[in-house]
């Protein structure tokens, strides 16, 4: 077996560069797996960390079984190809497949196995005698394949293999990797910074930039459903259009004004249930982005379509099977120039258009894609994060979708109407609102249930499906935001608690067995109170920093409410109230000058108390750098 787990896997280079962030990851057995992203996000400083060729900052990295952050290379059981194959040109083909073979010694008849097998696989049979100067650049890459091969490694890592290699080959030996894997059966990560190339090969695609993943997915997700405007650009050509527009709700429906234009549109509020009600104000600005084969200029489709704009052609490209038809929304726009009104659309068969013609363009909505203009994070995600209502605020009740839920005692603001946001994880299957289910989509494992609830669509995400077509919703309330006159009255209860602190060598005399040892001791400074450091995460602070630079550091600690417990000596803390959501209490505390909320033990509803965090469960962020190290 081969799968492989990235934790919150970092890079940070001697010099200081930042070249990996929280890399988390898991890979299955034989999967294809491809790294994607612009020159300098860090794609081959993960490859080589994953190859060993790089020590891991921060994080945990596992192949099969075994955790290797330091295992050695030779150890892991993997092999690299890399960009620049070099092959020792003095020997034969042969002698280079064996080479690696007769360093671990293995017995002549073995090796001669296994290169006629790579050999015959790779289809260079013919070539093991040749020198790698009498061979072509595809032919000296299928031999430096040929010698990771031999090595029957669980894992293959390929660094930007192709690059080398002109348009046509590169074509050819794509399909030729995709065969070798079928054939192999072994786990293959894959470095690019061709598009072309993640979206043909792999099985799933991590794309990254700056060091960040941006975004993991298989390649028709990918293109269908992108998380941000960087993944939606990246994807496909012709590069999706983004325009920048305003968003407003009018009673059932939304207006969508294109800027700098005189398009717009009128669509069903339906299509933005998933989208928070501050960007349907008329004013936030968005990117709309829609890809080129999802405007049509067709006279049927503009017939037939309720959303529909102008667009002035500026020029055309014949593609052979398609042709891209490239214009602009302005009327006073070029079509040439990069803008947020350029506009290129897809069309199949032959088409002919004049430079200068205006004609209706109808719009996909069903493939609309829309995009927070500052963040550039999906406004309209495939796995919604609320449900948003209009809402009631009357009598400790609150009203909304014809259902009245009972505030809690925690929650209270002045009776009125608003807005209510439920978060999809909020939502359970053992309450009192009656909802019937509409169905359920499997997303990366997650299960995003879609149900109605008096006629209006909700969402819940959940890791498990309702067996049941009637259900009775429960809602968290402690996740819930209502909103009134566009401000927040109420906001969920944090559900991290975070301390600053130290990390503390301490030196202590010990006496066992009527000797007295000097003993050192390593202790987590939590909030001004020490805690004693278990060795293996003392380790882990060592390993990402250096045993000096460690004890220099400042530090976050993080854990969750349920994490702490009430003791009669840890980190003082005064009680300032208590946060009753009906199934759960929490106390609301003040440490320092933070708040931070414990979840509530019998028994204790006042006055100073002593906190202990489960050191099992803390996560541990090297400040400055924003590293988490545990
Ligand atoms: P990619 O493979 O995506 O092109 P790399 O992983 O090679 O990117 O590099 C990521 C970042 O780390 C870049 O900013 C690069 O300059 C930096 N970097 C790479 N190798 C080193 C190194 N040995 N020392 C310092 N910085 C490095």
């Amino acid at each position: 077996m081969a799968n492989l787990t990235l934790k919150h896997i970092y890079k940070v280079y001697p010099n200081g560069v930042k070249a990996v962030n929280d890399f988390n990851m898991e890979i299955a057995d034989k999967e294809f797996i491809v790294f994607v992203g612009p020159s300098g996000c860090g794609k081959s400083t993960t490859l080589r960390m994953i190859a060993g060729l790089e020590d891991i900052t921060a994080g945990e990295l596992t192949i099969g079984e075994n955790v290797v952050n330091d295992m050695e290379p030779k150890d892991r059981d993997i092999a690299m190809v890399f960009q620049n194959y070099a092959l020792y040109p003095h020997m034969t083909v042969y002698e280079n497949i064996a080479f690696g073979l007769r360093l671990r010694k293995l017995e002549r008849d073995e090796i001669h196995r296994r290169v006629t097998e790579a050999a015959e696989i790779l289809g260079i049979t013919e070539y093991l005698d040749r020198k790698p100067k009498e061979m072509s650049g595809g032919q000296r890459q299928r031999v430096s394949l040929g010698r990771a091969i031999v090595r029957e490694p669980k894992v293959m890592l390929l660094d930007e293999p192709l690059s080398n290699l002109d348009a046509k080959l590169r074509t050819q030996m794509r399909t030729e990797i995709s065969k070798l894997h079928a054939k192999l059966n072994t786990t293959f990560i894959y470095v690019t910074h061709d598009q072309v190339e993640a979206m043909t090969m792999g099985t799933r695609i991590v794309v990254m930039k700056d060091g960040f993943v941006q975004q993991i997915d298989t390649p028709r997700n990918l293109y269908n459903y992108p998380g941000n405007k960087f993944v939606a650009g990246f994807i496909g050509t012709p590069q999706m259009n983004f325009f920048e527009g305003t968003l407003k709700k009018v009673g059932d429906n939304v207006v969508v004004d294109f800027a700098y234009s005189d398009a717009t549109i009128t669509v069903p509020y339906s299509y933005f249930y998933k989208t928070r009600p501050s960007y349907l104000n008329g004013e936030t600005k968005v990117f709309i982005g829609l890809r080129a084969e999802d405007i049509s200029l067709d006279a049927d489709t503009v017939k037939e379509s309720n959303a529909t704009i102008k667009v002035k052609i500026s020029h055309t490209e014949e593609l052979g099977s398609e042709t891209l038809i490239y214009g602009d929304i302005n009327m006073e726009g070029d079509g040439y120039a990069e803008s947020s009104t350029r506009v290129i659309i897809k069309a199949t068969g032959e088409v002919e258009y004049k430079s200068g013609d205006v004609l209706d363009a109808a719009l996909n909505l069903n493939k609309i894609h829309l995009f927070d203009e500052e963040t550039e994070v999906s406004i309209l995600p495939r796995i919604p994060e609320y449900n948003y209502f209009d809402c009631e605020v009357k009598n400790g009740e609150i009203e909304f979708i014809g259902t009245k839920i009972k505030m809690p005692s925690a929650i209270s603001c002045a009776d009125g109407k608003g807005e209510l946001l439920i978060p999809t994880d909020a939502i359970s299957f053992d309450g009192e609102i009656d909802a019937t289910l509409l169905g359920v989509e499997d997303v990366n494992g997650k299960k995003v249930i879609a149900m109605e609830v008096c006629g209006r669509r909700i969402y819940a995400v959940s890791d498990e499906e309702p067996q049941e077509k009637q259900l009775k919703l429960a809602i968290d309330m402690k996740k819930i935001t209502i909103l009134q006159q566009g401000k927040e009255v109420v906001t969920p209860m944090p559900l991290t608690v975070s301390f600053d602190g130290n990390f503390k060598k301490v030196k202590t005399v010990e006496e066992e067995l009527g000797v007295r040892k000097k003993v050192i001791k390593f202790m987590f400074d939590i909030a001004g109170t020490e805690f004693v450091a278990p060795d293996e995460l003392a380790q882990k602070l060592f390993s990402a920093l250096g045993v000096h630079k460690a004890f220099e550091m400042k530090y976050r600690y993080e854990c969750s409410p349920y994490d702490l417990r009430f003791a009669d000596q840890g980190i003082p803390a005064k009680v300032l109230g208590i946060c009753d959501y009906g199934k759960e209490k929490f106390l609301r505390c003040a440490v320092g000058n933070s708040t931070i909320y414990v979840k509530a033990e019998e028994g204790i509803d006042a006055g100073e108390v002593h906190l202990v965090p489960d050191i099992d469960k803390i996560a541990i962020i090297q400040a400055n750098m924003d590293i988490r190290l545990v």
